[in-house]
């Protein structure tokens, strides 16, 4: 051995153990075969064995054969169904004055324990800059450790912003914008720029987003809510009502209507907004709404908590909603009249809540979630589980069939869910960088007992091997399915108007 070993110059030696070691991966845990579970996707279920290799399904169907040096994983009595898909985070956010606590790696690492293996981030702009926002976030993106995409925030509008759009959906893969009606002051937009933002996001084919809440009213709430002496965080959903949110939902819905682009309505917290939602859905308008978890699962009874720290966490906007509007949203999601589920996830720790300790306006904006999609599934059953936590997200920002199902040639993000053992939510374990949890204590059946992100098996046995830098970010095409038919329904526009009239002139004597 010596001797051999002295023949090779040492160069060469070097150059060995590296190729070793770049192959050596390769041949271990490249290919995975999950054996034996019931697979589960949004339209159908069956027992098939699904093999993996190079990050990719490579085949789908019953009894697959294969050779050594494959990991197979058992998943007998299991679901085998497709990662979470998070449509809605804020990691590594700047707001009121401070930056959400859970940072792109953190954030994913809590993800992907919870079976959530990719999820779609807002950016927020710089002083307005699409473009300095968007760098500012690749940067904050680069320890990922899962895949990603963008939505883009629009806070102002002139020539810039408007050409700025154009470059984010052609060249940087955004096909989203999202629009707050709330948060006067800060991000808040008129009407006026809602108008322009809708007519362009009509021509790129990009979706328009809307946070629906009439945010002059909130502001008129709050105001009401610190004249009768009321600073503590109940005073937060008291200054915002449904009654603001179904009226915001209303207004975007129609003003999109009145553009004929298609609407995108973030956080449905109310019966309000989602009757709004309803109603434009029944009448053929292009509309979506998103709920999430912490709406479906809890009610505001915790805001009247006597312990501010208690209380204060669970602040988040629109506000989570007395009880009934829970259980009607959950029905709403299982019927389709709601089409997904987010998380919201936007964290800060009890210190940064204790901003607001005199003040329920200074209270930091958010709750975490971004591990829990299984708190989500009530009432549905396995198939709608998956449509509303993966692939109805992925159809509407145009990354289905990549993502959102079990299928040849999709990613291999997948999950294994075993029904008959149980989670439980708490503090010391979610993994976030927060001090407290909204969900703590929660449980259910249904644990995520693998978690298997760009082919590689990130969560298994409790333990959690997250990589930073191994996510990569997912391009999303604009014009999705919701952009079919819009062309015809403005030329119909166009012709019911029968005008300009063709008058003749008028005759003077
Ligand atoms: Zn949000």
């Amino acid at each position: 051995m010596e001797n051999y070993r002295a023949q090779i110059p040492r160069s060469a030696h070097l150059l060995i153990i590296v190729f070793l070691s770049l192959l050596l991966p390769l041949c271990e845990s490249n290919q995975i075969l999950i054996k034996g579970g019931t697979v589960v996707n949004a339209h159908h279920r069956e027992v098939a064995d699904v093999y993996i290799e190079d990050g990719i399904i490579a085949a789908v169907q019953k009894n697959i054969m294969v050779g050594d040096g494959v990991k197979i994983i058992d998943a007998t009595g299991k679901y085998v169904m497709p990662g979470g898909i998070d449509p809605h985070t804020h990691l590594a956010m700047e707001f009121m004055g401070t930056e959400t606590i859970d940072d792109f790696f953190s954030g994913q690492a809590a993800a992907l324990a919870g079976g959530t293996t990719m999820h779609i981030d807002f950016v927020i702009p710089v002083n307005g800059s699409l473009s300095a926002g968007y760098e500012a976030y690749v940067k904050k993106a680069e320890r990922s450790a899962m895949d990603y995409g963008f939505h883009m925030a629009i806070t102002k509008w002139d020539e810039t912003v408007s050409r700025e759009m154009e470059v984010m959906v052609k060249e940087n893969g955004i096909n989203s914008f999202k629009f707050f009606m709330a948060y006067k002051g800060s991000l808040m937009i008129s009407d006026e720029l809602l108008l322009e933002g809708f007519k362009k996001c009509k021509s790129l084919g990009a979706l328009a987003m809307v946070h629906a809440e009439n945010g002059d009213a909130v502001f008129e709430g709050q105001k009401r809510m610190i004249e009768l002496g009321i600073t503590g965080p109940e005073g937060h959903a008291l200054s915002r009502p449904p009654v603001l949110e179904g009226e915001a939902t209303s207004r975007a819905i129609r003003l999109a209507g009145f553009v004929n682009t298609p609407l995108y309505v973030v956080h449905v917290m109310s019966i309000d907004a989602m009757g709004e939602i309803a109603k434009a859905r029944k009448s053929g308008q292009k509309v979506i709404g998103e709920t999430v978890v912490s709406a479906l699962v809890l009610n505001d009874s915790v805001l009247w908590d006597s312990d501010f720290q208690t209380a204060a966490k669970y602040v988040m906007s629109p506000p989570i909603r007395a009880p009934g509007h829970g259980k009607a949203l959950q029905g709403a999601l299982s019927t389709g009249v709601l089409q997904l589920v987010g998380t919201d996830h936007c964290t800060f720790n009890s210190t940064q809540k204790a901003m607001g300790i005199d003040d329920f306006r200074k209270i930091p904006n958010g709750v975490n979630g971004i591990n829990i999609f299984q708190s989500a599934s009530g009432q549905l059953s396995v198939t709608d589980f998956v449509r509303v936590t993966s692939t109805e997200c992925a159809r509407i920002f145009n990354i289905y069939p990549r993502k959102g199902a079990i299928l040849v040639g999709s990613d291999a993000d997948i999950i294994i869910l075993n029904p008959n053992s149980s989670f439980e939510i708490t503090a010391n374990t979610h993994h976030y960088r927060t001090d407290t949890n909204v969900y703590e204590g929660r449980g259910g059946k249904g644990k995520v007992e693998v978690t298997i992100a760009g082919g590689r098996i990130v969560w298994e046995k409790d333990e959690l091997n997250a990589v930073p830098g191994s996510g990569k970010y997912v391009k999303m095409a604009p014009f999705n399915y919701m952009f079919e038919g819009l062309e015809r329904a403005d030329a119909e526009y166009l012709s019911s108007l029968r005008a300009p009239v063709t008058r003749r002139a008028m005759h003077t004597t």
